[in-house]
């Protein structure tokens, strides 16, 4: 491969642990070795600037905006920072801004790991709370951050102020959810970064009450308007304000001071109730800040230092392949246990063949574990020096190791894959899959119970979990199979017929397409035909798709059996529509509108029945806002609207129209 085919894979790869981190918060590598790639496409593209590509991940910030929250748009972007790793790269940076600010000082903060969050207040009273999004819009999660006790509802300012922080899950609230997780047999947040994005973004609001967040804040917008001059004197009136800032910081003038100041922070680290990743240096003097100025993507007067992952080493005692529901091969690594980042590791997943090649590893080899605060653990590589002897290089299987298949390793894929639709490890993985809690819901059909009844033959596909009652009294004849949990069992399977539409098509198992995409696909089509209807094309167009995921979708439904299985499905009862997204016809259809004040019914029951109604509700007054639908106290919105000449319309009216669009 040369290097610019690696540019082009390295941002595919990039793009997609992006929307797994920050859409589905969900990540499947560590931050580590997400940064490590994003370093090495860094280079890259310095040494090929022909390639030069305003998407690539190395030049945007890549998160996201969920349907379901208010879309906000950032009145100043909100922005990623850049990296330095070690000495010499922050020497490099406290050089280049000493070039333009020669006595400059320097505020070493710690760098939380959460996600970042705007609040805005008018007039001393909270009235939002902004996700960072993709830095330009973000989505108004005010009601989910009102859940946490720390940030001040009211503020002793008057005007507009916004503060900026991270909003973060303590280590201590991370423990408790991922053993409640354990114990309801849910899958496990990552880390406490995902878990609190996780809940932010949840549209309950009471989960994220009972997730136990947490802020620090650490930026005051415009504070030279109210009279502040630094990052210090920034962080202290944000203080006596009733925001809660980190004590832990220190003004510091040169490389050594702020390097020692990391490292005295890095060693306790571990003693924190909050997970911090860096820390953040960020030139003081906010004048000079504002000349030096931003990259499209980070400041340019402040950096992140990441800290390294905590590494230790071990045995590698075996490596066995597992076969995925896709057919996907993964190599697995059988550790020695050993204690890192505060959990036990026995096991590691190797990802693929070339990794193990790559860096040689070999079964009794010792080797190099890093794990930050993850759940994810990582071989790093091995260490050849410990060699004795006994060393065996790993050879890769050509066969599955469930059917004896031949292994598949398509063209530019890392991956190898079973492609024997019959492989029973794909069988059984796929209607373990289809009954999880996220599919089917069938309660009493655990992973186990599968195994067995594939194992007696019970159940040899999807199709035959609609089947099985058929089978009861050959059930009612196996060991631990008493009448009662039979009828339960088979009950569960009926229930199972009544799952929305999003749950049945995660549940199929189409590549690519997880619980989000399930969701919003169902929303947008409404039902199965529609979906395997639609062209490539209109998939992609559909937003948090794209052109992979439909491919993906295409290729599926191009395939004969898996037609027929939708159609045994539907034939069986099983639920093959959900309401559309309704979308009466009515003066607001495909207009954007903007609701102010304090209305009778509650703005969340207003905005469905807008967007019920195919409007697009804003969160702020613009050219583009068509509709202003004002209630009691309307205050700068309705000013602004009354300026820009805005539509506007009284509760009552909207009442009205309502109701003439039902007629
Ligand atoms: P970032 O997390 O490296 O740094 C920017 C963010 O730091 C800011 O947006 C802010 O939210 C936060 N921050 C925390 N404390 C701060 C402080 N005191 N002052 C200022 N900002 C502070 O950048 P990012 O764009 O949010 O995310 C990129 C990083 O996310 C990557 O470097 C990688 O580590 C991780 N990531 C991982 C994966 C994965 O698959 N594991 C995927 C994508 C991104």
């Amino acid at each position: 491969m040369n290097e610019q085919q690696r540019i082009n894979e390295l941002r595919k790869l990039l793009e997609r642990y992006g929307v797994e981190y920050y859409v589905n918060d969900a990540p499947s590598v560590s931050d580590q070795e997400y940064d490590r790639l994003m370093q090495e496409l860094m280079a890259l593209e310095a040494k090929h600037p022909e390639m030069d590509d305003p998407n690539s991940p190395s030049r945007r910030i890549i998160g996201s905006v969920l349907e379901g929250f208010e879309k906000v748009v950032h009145a100043q972007r909100m922005l990623s920072l850049g990296n330095v790793f070690n000495k010499e790269e922050i020497d490099e940076f406290v050089t280049r801004i000493k070039k333009d600010v020669p006595d400059a000082e320097f505020v070493v903060e710690c760098k939380y790991d959460g996600l970042a969050m705007a609040l805005q207040y008018e007039n001393g009273r909270f009235v939002r709370a902004v996700t960072r999004g993709d830095g330009i819009t973000g989505e108004d999660v005010s009601n989910n951050v009102r859940t946490i006790a720390s940030i001040p509802m009211y503020i002793d300012e008057p005007g507009y102020v916004e503060v900026r922080g991270e909003v973060y899950m303590p280590k201590k609230s991370f423990e408790d959810l991922n053993e409640l997780q354990t114990a309801m047999h849910l899958p496990l947040f990552a880390n406490p970064r995902n878990a609190a994005a996780g809940s932010i973004r949840n549209l309950d609001s009471n989960v994220c009450r009972q997730r136990k967040l947490d802020a620090y804040w650490y930026y005051f917008q415009n504070a030279q308007e109210h009279g502040i001059g630094s990052q210090e004197k920034a962080l202290e009136a944000m203080s006596a304000l009733g925001f809660r800032v980190n004590p832990i910081r220190k003004v510091c003038r040169t490389t050594d001071e702020i390097y020692d100041f990391i490292q005295e922070i890095g060693e306790k680290r571990g003693t924190l109730a909050y997970e911090i990743d860096g820390m953040v240096i960020k030139l003081n003097d906010l004048a000079a800040q504002q000349r030096i100025g931003t990259t499209a993507k980070a400041p340019r007067y402040a950096t992140a230092y990441k800290f390294p992952a905590e590494e230790v080493q071990t045995r590698l005692v075996d490596i066995f392949v597992s076969v995925g529901r896709t057919g996907r091969i993964t190599p697995n690594a059988v550790l020695e246990p050993v204690r890192v980042a505060g959990t036990l590791v026995s096991a590691a997943t190797l990802h693929n063949e070339d990794m193990i090649k790559n860096k040689d590893l070999r079964i009794n080899d010792m080797v190099v574990i890093r794990k930050a605060g993850e759940i994810i653990p990582e071989v790093v590589r091995c260490i050849p020096e410990r060699r004795d002897g006994t060393q065996i290089p790993y050879v890769y299987p050509d066969e599955c190791p469930v059917c004896g298949s031949r292994l598949v390793r398509l063209e530019g894929e890392a991956e190898h894959f079973c492609v024997n639709p019959d492989c029973p490890a794909r069988i059984i993985e796929s209607m373990i899959h289809f009954a999880s809690r996220d599919a089917m819901d069938i309660d009493s059909l655990g992973d186990k119970k599968i195994e067995q009844l594939h194992e007696w033959h019970l159940l040899n596909s999807i199709e035959d979990i609609y089947r099985l009652h058929e089978k009861r009294e050959e059930l009612l004849e196996k060991k631990g199979y008493s009448a009662k949990g039979v009828d339960k069992l088979l009950a569960n399977i009926e229930q199972s017929k009544q799952q929305p539409l999003a749950n049945l098509l995660f549940g199929l198992g189409i590549r690519l397409v997880g619980k989000k995409a399930a969701g919003i696909l169902a929303d947008e089509f409404g039902n199965m035909d529609a979906i395997r209807q639609a062209d490539e094309q209109t998939l992609a167009n559909v937003k948090f798709i794209g052109h992979v995921t439909a491919q993906s979708l295409c290729a599926y439904f191009a395939e004969p059996e898996n037609i027929e299985l939708i159609e045994f499905l539907a034939a069986q009862g099983v639920n093959m529509s959900q309401n559309k997204k309704e979308t009466k016809q009515s003066i607001f259809s495909g207009k954007t509108v903007v609701l102010t004040g304090k209305l009778n019914m509650p703005r969340a029951e207003a905005k469905k029945i807008l967007e019920s109604l195919g409007a697009n509700v804003a969160g702020s007054v613009s050219k583009k806002t068509d509709y202003v639908i004002y209630g009691e106290d309307a205050g700068s919105k309705l000013a602004k609207a009354q300026e820009l000449g805005t539509t506007l319309m009284s509760e009552e009216q909207f009442e009205q129209e309502v109701k003439n669009a039902k007629k």
